[in-house]
């Protein structure tokens, strides 16, 4: 078998791509019981060898500029694979496993996807901490498995990369450094915590109660979120619509974007959590979301919104690594965060939820209390993967830090049996992050250039539009540039942080 040169790489790999996308579709809307990646790998084995990798790197070193960058990200999707090839049959034996776990709730065999949804719409605090704690039990019986693919999954990318430092590894994928933007971010938390502080007790007090622990725990985020006494007024029945509504303002007919497949059905085993799968942009893109009723069915179909037009606003006629690969996720998380800070804004509640002025500016600072809880959390939670990747090497993976750095930044309590489940891989927590940052200063350059009604302008569109076109192709350093903004200036951030809806 002789390797193939970087243009029939590329084409067997989005057919490829396009398997495994719809594979994780199916998976994760309920409509497959069980994950068959390893199928899908074992049939495309021939992508994923060292031979090949040595041909795609012999190409990365004779192009330069954007060509070079092309057949990189080719490269790095080459040793993913490479190591997917080894663990993928584990992955999906823990996935599946997750799959066929069953947690006992009032009398109901629940799926733990189930009871994790569940956790968000039940009304009493008592019986959220005692499902919370259950759910917790029966997720963290997992955890040895989850250490073990950790561990194997290290071991494989310092052999294929080279590199055995697992934060210097991704650091290099992702072309940045992450402590800098640690330090951002940190800063910006220290500098609006007294703005925090007693938005998060108002806050607590109407959404919990006032029988409350003084540091709730975390099962009850899921409900803070959906501000679920105000579920009257978000209701999940006008959820699409008002999306829908909010998008057109925009510019954009969510109905006549070709590429983009929506999937708004409840079914049970499909995952609370919306997002949107990639198949073949601009062509197929699924959004997908499971609206339970609040404002964050609202949000997280306006974040999904923002990745679905995205992908499908990209030109078709780029490689597929400006259309679908990325070196990580921190670009499209810019427009889905833009997106979804509508729902920060006074004037959006009041115009489409017919609120008087004082309840529309209550409203959209509980969006803005939710926005800054997630952010400290991701801040903290950056804090704690550096150290837990950077002591993994010498310790194999352990919670030292997670409950304490988690819960001193939220006043949530984040329990440390939890810190596995809660590892998202590559450390998406930085670009998530990077998101925040970004997603502040681009509102900031809105404002400026378009108005403080930015968020029903079609002129907000016709920029995001003109973005879209380039795909994934540049970084969210390189949209900074442009509007005029250094990478991790905060300031903005920390201005919308602190400010009053
Ligand atoms: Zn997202």
């Amino acid at each position: 078998m002789t390797a193939l040169d970087a243009r029939a790489f590329e084409q067997r790999l989005d057919v490829f791509l396009q398997e495994r996308s719809e594979e994780a579709r199916a998976v994760r809307v309920g409509e497959k019981e069980t994950s068959e990646q390893a199928a899908i790998v074992a049939r495309y084995a021939d992508l994923f060898t060292r031979e090949q990798l040595e041909v795609l790197r012999e190409t990365e070193g004779a192009r330069d500029g954007a060509e070079q960058e092309a057949v990189a990200r080719l490269r790095i999707t080459c040793q993913e694979g490479i190591v997917e090839r080894e663990i993928v049959e584990r992955e999906d034996a823990l996935e599946n496993a997750l799959l066929a776990a069953r947690v006992a709730w009032k009398g109901e065999e629940l799926s733990l996807r189930s009871a994790q949804a569940r956790l968000a719409v039940e009304p009493a605090y008592a019986d959220r901490d005692a499902l919370g704690a259950v759910v917790l039990d029966t997720s963290s019986s997992f955890n040895d498995e989850r250490r073990a693919l950790l561990r194997e999954r290290h071991s494989l990318e310092s052999d294929v990369t080279g590199i055995a430092e697992p934060v210097a590894r991704n650091e290099v994928e992702k072309g940045i450094k992450l402590r800098p933007v640690l330090g951002a971010v940190d800063r910006a938390r220290v500098e609006s915590t007294p703005a925090f502080t007693p938005q998060r007790e108002r806050w607590l007090e109407r959404l919990l109660g006032p029988d409350r622990d003084a540091t709730p725990a975390h099962a009850h985020m899921a409900w803070i979120r959906r501000l679920s006494p105000l579920e009257a007024t978000y209701t999940k029945e006008r959820s699409v619509a008002v999306c829908v509504e909010t998008l057109r303002a925009l510019g954009f007919d969510l109905a006549a974007e070709k590429g983009i497949r929506p999937d708004l059905e409840d079914r049970p085993q499909k995952s609370p959590r919306a997002c949107v799968i990639a198949s073949d942009p601009p062509r197929v893109v699924h959004l997908i979301t499971r609206a339970q009723g609040g404002l964050h069915d609202y949000e997280a179909f306006l974040h999904e919104a923002g990745h679905a037009l995205h992908y499908a606003g990209c030109e078709p006629s780029l490689p597929l690594a400006f259309r679908r690969l990325s070196r990580d996720h921190a670009l499209t998380e810019i427009y889905s965060f833009l997106l979804d800070s509508i729902a920060q804004e006074p004037g959006w509640h009041a115009e489409h939820f017919g609120l008087a002025e004082g309840d529309a500016r209550e409203n959209a600072d509980a969006a803005r209390f939710t926005n800054a809880l997630l952010f400290r959390r991701y801040s903290a939670k950056l804090g704690y993967e550096l150290d837990f990747w950077t002591r993994f090497p010498s310790d194999g993976g352990t919670p030292d830090g997670y409950e304490e750095r988690l819960t001193a930044a939220t006043g949530i309590r984040y329990p440390a049996a939890n810190h596995l489940a809660d590892m998202d891989a590559g450390f998406y927590s930085a670009d998530y992050l990077r998101a925040w940052i970004r997603a502040a200063q681009l509102r900031a350059h809105l404002r400026r250039e378009v108005g403080v009604d930015w968020w029903r302008r079609p002129e907000t569109g016709a920029r995001l539009r003109d973005l879209f076109r380039e795909g994934t192709r540049p970084t969210t350093e390189e949209i900074a540039e442009r509007i005029g903004f250094g990478p991790l200036d905060t300031e903005p951030l920390v201005a919308e942080l602190g400010a009053p809806a």
